[in-house]
């Protein structure tokens, strides 16, 4: 049922497409095998939490504030029974914390309040929370429970995806999920974000240096489509 809802107005996609893409995943997969999701966490609601909290920051950042963060409140009921300025300290080194701060407090009363204090496993469920769009919701259901009714597209997805020929360039975040979601085998969605992320993170970066390409391997097919191919 998930299945046929996730796939349902996509782009259409013809088979030289979508042979080039496999052929790319398979390249990203030879060079990125152990790509994952790099936010420490240790059950859903810790990766919920760490998602909220990566939104226009890094990685890194979030995994330095977690630890301290997760001691204090342990369970979705403790940040419940919390204020948002009881959260604050914990999570002043993240751009945006106050925003932040009231987003977790309200997310996590309405686990309480809503959902026994469970993460819910659909997207829709998920989008009821404080905090969470599409792509929170994606990271959480593909990472946690291994369910992949969405592509995770941030910033280096969008990138990635443009540079590399699967989506055209002047798609939207919406649409480049479709045009993912169209080219790829769903089983592999989850998986195919990480690739892509861990490619733009260590290779393909927003601004290279010199401001041309670092000429990775996988691009002498697929990097065509790029501008700063050299
Ligand atoms: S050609 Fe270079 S800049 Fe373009 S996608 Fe490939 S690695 Fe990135």
């Amino acid at each position: 049922m998930q299945a046929k809802k996730a796939t349902s107005s996509l782009p259409r996609i013809t088979k030289a497409r979508r042979d080039r893409t496999l052929r790319l995943l398979a390249a990203l997969r030879e060079h990125y095998p152990d790509a994952h999701c790099e936010l420490t966490y240790r059950n859903p609601h810790e990766l919920l939490i760490a998602t909220i909290l990566s939104a226009q920051t890094t990685d890194v950042g979030v995994n330095k504030a977690t630890p301290a963060l997760f001691e204090r409140f342990p369970t979705p009921a403790a940040f419940a029974a919390a204020t948002p300025a009881d959260i604050e300290p914990f999570i002043k080194s993240i751009g945006l914390f106050r925003n932040k701060a009231k987003a977790l407090h309200a997310a996590m009363t309405t686990l309480m309040q809503h959902f026994g204090g469970q993460v819910p496993q659909t997207m829709h469920e998920l989008l009821t929370l404080r905090g969470v769009a599409r792509k929170t919701a994606n990271v959480v259901l593909g990472n946690a429970f291994k369910i992949n009714v969405g592509f995770v597209v941030d910033t280096h997805v969008d990138r990635l995806s443009k540079r590399l020929g699967l989506t055209p360039k002047d798609a939207n975040v919406a649409q480049v999920e479709k045009w993912l979601m169209a080219q790829l085998p769903q089983d592999t969605w989850c998986d195919a974000s990480h690739m892509l992320i861990f490619h733009g993170r260590r290779a393909c970066k927003a601004r290279p240096p010199g401001g041309t390409c670092c000429n990775h391997p996988i691009c002498g097919e697929f990097g065509r489509a790029c501008e700063l191919r050299a």
